[in-house]
This record gives structure tokens, C-alpha cells and sequence, in this order.
């Protein structure tokens, strides 16, 4: 494929983040940005649809987690409600060497990324159609994963009982926020602690642009999920874990 001005700017913005990326890999973004927009026209998959701003908003956005985790120490990832593959495919994309786990409740969604991963080439991704609530309980998932990653699903204090559960002890779960998560962080204190974690750091991104402000709230887990964790499907959006 013949490279343009948006994907030469693409390239030069992840190299000022000293992420260096192949012309196979470019090509993967575009054939991604293209399977997205065609999928779209017959299901909800993203809102955003402009080429720039998938680039900006998805691509690049998704991408901000490696500006500050070391990816090349992470072997495994399990990105929870990832939808349209955000951030899990764009984070396989830049390292393949990741084995790669995606949960949605939303099997249509679930179908999209199967049909994503064979268009993408990409090898050791697994697509699991379920809730995390129940996903987190199997064996093969628990306290399993390097890191574990969400994006606009849920709430801190609803999601650290949803993502926890699949880091390893020692791994890391990194939640994607916007502007200003300080009160997101304080309520999600508890579940923090009820899910043997604590909050490890919290990283500024700005998008290039419009200049959208993003957070990325980090959690390091300290012990093995309690047996009580996570509860039944719902429950943790029903009834959010506070003190
Ligand atoms: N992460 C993607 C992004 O940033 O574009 C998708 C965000 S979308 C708003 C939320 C996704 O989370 C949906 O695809 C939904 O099906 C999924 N989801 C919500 N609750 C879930 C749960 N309990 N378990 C698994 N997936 C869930």
C-alpha cells in the first residue's frame, strides 16, 4: 500500500515516543481502519469513523499505553470489553509478540475481531465471547495475565473487580480515563484493596490535535484474587464494591 500524509504523521508520532513501527505494521493499521469502517456500515462498533480520528482517537490513543509500560517485558494481555478491538489490536499490532485475550459480552463484536485477527495476520490472539465476570473465574484466565487493559467500559470501582481478577500477582492493570479521574480514583479505593491491588500510578497523555486530555490509571496486583471475586455477572455494576 502507498503511504500518505496521515500515516507518514502516524509514523513520526509514535517515533517521538520511541515506538518505531514497519511498513507491515502500518499497513496493518490501515487494513484495520478499513475493515472497521466497512463492518460499521452494518453494526455498532465505533462512533468514530473520520480516517484521522480513528488514527488519532483509536489507533494512536490505544497506542499511549506503551508510553509508559515497557512492552517488552509483557508476554500476555487481556484486554476486557474491548469492542471494536480497542486498545488490545492496536497494542498487538506494535507487539507481536504479546499473546493477546480479548473478553466482550457482545458475541457480534466477538465476530468482528475474529474476522479482524485473520484479516490482520495476527497469530496468538484468542477472542472470548462472555462477560468478565464469568470469564475471570475460569482457571485458564485467573490470576494469569502480565497486564491487563479497559477502555470505556465501566467505572474504576466496577471495573477493578471485572479486570483484577485476570492479572497475575506482580502484573499490572492499566485503565484508560479521560480528563480527570481523581474522584473515579478515590471511589475505586476500596475495590482496589478488596481485589489485593494498589494504585501504582497515574499517567498524563495528551492526544495530538485536539489536545484531549487522557489519564492511564495503573494498579500493580499484590496477591491472588480472593475466592469471593469477581461476583455474579451484574452484580458489580449493580451494586459497586464501596466501604
Ligand atoms: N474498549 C472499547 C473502546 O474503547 O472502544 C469498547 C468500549 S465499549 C463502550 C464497551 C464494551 O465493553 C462493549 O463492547 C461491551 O460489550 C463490553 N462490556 C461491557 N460490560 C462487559 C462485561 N461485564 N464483560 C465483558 N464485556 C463487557
Amino acid at each position: 500500500m502507498e503511504t500518505d500524509g496521515l500515516q507518514s504523521r502516524f509514523v513520526e508520532l509514535l517515533q517521538k515516543r520511541d515506538i518505531h513501527i514497519t511498513e507491515n505494521q502500518l499497513n496493518q493499521f490501515e487494513t484495520y481502519y478499513r475493515e472497521l469502517v466497512v463492518w460499521n456500515a452494518n453494526m455498532n462498533l465505533t462512533g468514530i469513523t473520520k480516517r484521522e480520528e480513528v488514527y488519532i482517537k483509536h489507533f494512536y490513543d490505544s497506542s499511549s499505553l506503551a508510553f509508559f509500560i515497557p512492552f517488552g517485558k509483557i508476554s500476555s494481555l487481556a484486554d476486557i470489553g474491548s469492542g471494536a478491538g480497542f486498545p488490545g489490536i492496536p497494542l498487538k499490532i506494535l507487539y507481536p509478540h504479546i499473546k493477546l485475550v480479548i473478553v466482550d459480552s457482545l458475541n457480534k463484536r466477538i465476530q468482528f475481531l475474529e474476522h479482524l485477527v485473520q484479516a490482520l495476520k495476527l497469530s496468538d490472539v484468542n477472542c472470548v465471547h462472555g462477560r468478565a465476570e464469568d470469564i475471570g473465574l475460569l482457571p485458564q484466565y485467573r490470576d494469569s495475565f502480565d497486564l491487563v487493559t479497559a477502555r470505556a467500559v465501566a467505572r474504576l470501582n466496577i471495573l477493578n473487580e471485572l479486570c483484577l481478577p485476570f492479572a497475575k500477582v506482580g502484573g499490572f492493570f492499566a485503565s484508560m480515563k479521560g480528563a480527570d479521574p481523581a474522584e473515579e480514583i478515590n471511589e475505586a479505593e476500596f475495590s482496589a484493596c478488596q481485589l489485593n491491588s494498589r494504585l501504582f500510578k497515574v499517567s498524563f497523555v495528551e492526544l495530538p490535535g485536539d489536545q484531549s486530555k487522557r489519564h492511564l490509571v495503573i494498579y500493580e496486583k499484590l496477591k491472588a484474587t480472593p475466592k469471593k471475586y469477581p461476583r455474579k455477572a451484574g452484580i458489580p455494576s449493580k451494586n459497586p464494591l464501596r466501604a
